[in-house]
């Protein structure tokens, strides 16, 4: 039969199975995650991005439209031109003391003059500046980003002409707007997104602060130039989600706006890490769904498995046993109560088999060993378990003994009776031996109407004895059959072997078996020549030929 393979245990292929249940949805999920759902995730992040960042190109362009706004009304006003040099001051000095935004307010006269500052002293020539002659000609003027000649912040300067009642420029209105201030307005419109976003101008100068005081340990921002990839592609106007490598060497997901025309550009960055990070719940729902299952169902599995597995291991081994051909073996038919019914019910026909064949090889075995007519042991039973007997006496220094027993005339009986009054005194003549015989003696019908007494620890004389006793007993035997009463007598040789003077030891067990019956053979014809109903000893067994 084929060894049995440990690897495809139950308990194995249903371990492989909730391992699967628990792998399979889990990889699943993550093969899902990063064919589809990373790129689907970068889309989205650059919709929101974009999405942020054109709210807050709406309000930068908003926002500085306000200021002009505010600027116009101050030069609309007709106490420019009626309001003394120093009451103007006061006036503007309040004004810019009111509104954050303003970092100066000045009033410049037709020739270019400063008449009236909020914050500094009168009587700078602005003539030669851009504000001046724009708005010398024109209506208003908004500038680009510039750096403040006194504070040396970052402004936007705005201005707005002043005209009398018939239309003639009188001067203008200078204001510069802290873009600080815009700035801090937008971080606090946004500072809760993980996104960063900043401000530059068209050739890319980093116009937000390149630390962000809320957040001190972000990595600070630069200008950016051709070469660095949002910056490119707000140049090429292109749209793309792709993930690139920031200024900083951070993967990032960025998105742009121009702001007013294309004089500012807004930059939205938000990191890969993030927007996975942020997203890993998605993971999380098949992770958590699998961990469930495989706590919920596994340990239920493995319990089945186990409980198929271990009585199925008892029954193999059991038959294993039964194969090498120890039918002894105790088979309990009801072994677990928490066996699954089908096993239990296997097991108990199992059982019931095991026990049906001992029982038939037992009837068997006793069959092939006893004589049918008699019921006594056979030949067969003599030479299975005769040579023990002999080797063991022999071993104890004890001597032994076997008797040849043959009856007398028996065919005279068979052909005056019939051969069922023939059977008749056989049955009765083993009776009677089995009476005579001790228990640890051996009898046996060895032949037609022969008979074999082994008797252990028997002497010469003590054998003599015992075949005169039972010859004796035949001789009185009265054996009914039909209406007629039959006697008969018997005929004995006994030979012995061992613990006696002279007396030679065969070799072998077996030999010291054949080498009794032949000895006790001739006695045997000895006592049939010397006239039949009578007993012939002998005590030197021949040393059988070895070899
Ligand atoms: P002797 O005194 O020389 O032993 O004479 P005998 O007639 O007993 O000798 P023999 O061995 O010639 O005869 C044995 C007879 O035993 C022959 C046979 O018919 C008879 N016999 C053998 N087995 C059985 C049996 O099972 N039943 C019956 N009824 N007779 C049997
Ligand atoms: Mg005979
Ligand atoms: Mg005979």
């Amino acid at each position: 039969m084929a060894k049995p393979n440990q690897s495809y245990s139950l308990v194995r292929r249903l371990r492989g199975i909730l391992w699967a249940m628990f792998l399979v949805p889990l990889l699943a999920g993550v093969a899902f995650f990063l064919l589809y759902s990373s790129s689907a995730l970068q889309k989205e992040t650059h919709r929101d991005l974009t999405a942020t960042l054109s709210l807050q190109r709406q309000f930068i362009e908003y926002w500085v439209g306000e200021r002009a706004q505010d600027v116009a009304y101050l030069a609309s006003d007709p106490r420019m031109l009626t309001l003394p040099p120093d009451s103007l001051r006061d006036m503007l000095h309040g004004l810019q003391r009111a509104t954050p935004f303003f970092d100066d307010l000045v009033y410049v006269d037709e020739n270019g003059l400063t008449k009236a500052d909020a914050k500094h002293p009168a009587g700078v020539d602005v003539s030669d500046r851009e504000y001046f002659q724009v708005t010398r000609r024109g209506q208003g003027y908004v500038s680009d980003v510039i750096t403040s000649r006194t504070t040396g912040a970052k402004i936007i300067a705005v201005a707005s002409r002043v005209q009398d009642a018939e239309g003639r420029f009188r001067g203008l209105v200078f204001g510069s707007v802290r873009l600080d201030t815009l700035l801090d307005l937008l971080q606090g419109m946004y500072s809760k997104t993980s996104s960063r976003t900043f401000l530059l101008d068209a050739k890319g100068v980093l116009l937000s602060p390149a630390v962000n005081p809320g957040k001190p340990d972000e990595k600070p921002l630069r200008s950016l130039h051709a070469g660095d990839v949002v910056f490119d592609r707000a140049k090429a106007g292109a749209v793309s989600s792709g993930i690139y490598r920031n200024h900083n060497g951070d993967r990032v997901v960025g998105a742009y706006s121009w702001v007013r025309g294309e004089r500012w550009l807004l930059v939205g960055e938000k990191p890969e890490s993030e927007i996975m990070l942020l997203h890993a719940g998605i993971l999380g729902v098949p992770l958590l769904g699998a961990t469930l299952l495989f706590l919920l169902f596994g340990p239920m599995a493995l319990r089945l498995a186990r409980s198929l597995e271990e009585p199925v291991r008892r029954l193999e081994e059991h038959s294993r046993k039964i194969e090498g051909g120890d039918f002894d073996v105790e088979c309990d038919p009801e072994p677990t109560a928490s066996d699954p019914m089908e096993i239990r019910r296997l097991n108990v026909a199992y059982c019931l088999m095991v026990e049906r064949v001992r029982d038939t090889l037992d009837t068997l075995r006793q069959a092939s060993l006893t004589d049918h007519l008699t019921g006594s042991a056979n030949r067969k039973l003599l030479f299975q378990e005769g040579p023990r007997l002999i080797d063991a006496d022999l071993r104890a220094g004890m001597p032994v003994s076997l008797l040849m027993l043959d009856l007398d005339h028996f065919k005279t009986v068979n052909d005056t009776h019939g051969h069922a009054a023939g059977d008749a005194v056989l049955t009765a003549f083993a009776s009677l031996l089995e009476q005579q015989v001790r228990a640890s003696d051996i009898f046996a019908r060895v032949g037609g109407e022969e008979f074999v007494v082994l008797a252990p620890n028997a002497g010469q004389a003590a054998a003599h004895e015992l075949a005169e006793r039972i010859r004796v007993a035949v001789g009185a035997l009265r054996v009914g059959f039909g209406e007629q009463t039959l006697t008969i007598t018997v005929s004995i040789g006994t030979a012995t072997l061992g613990a006696e003077p002279g007396a030679s030891r065969p070799s072998g067990q077996r030999n010291g078996l054949e080498s009794l019956m032949a000895a006790a053979d001739d006695a045997l014809y000895e006592a049939k020549n010397n006239g039949r109903n009578r007993v012939e000893s002998v005590s030197i067994v021949p040393v059988p030929a070895r070899g």
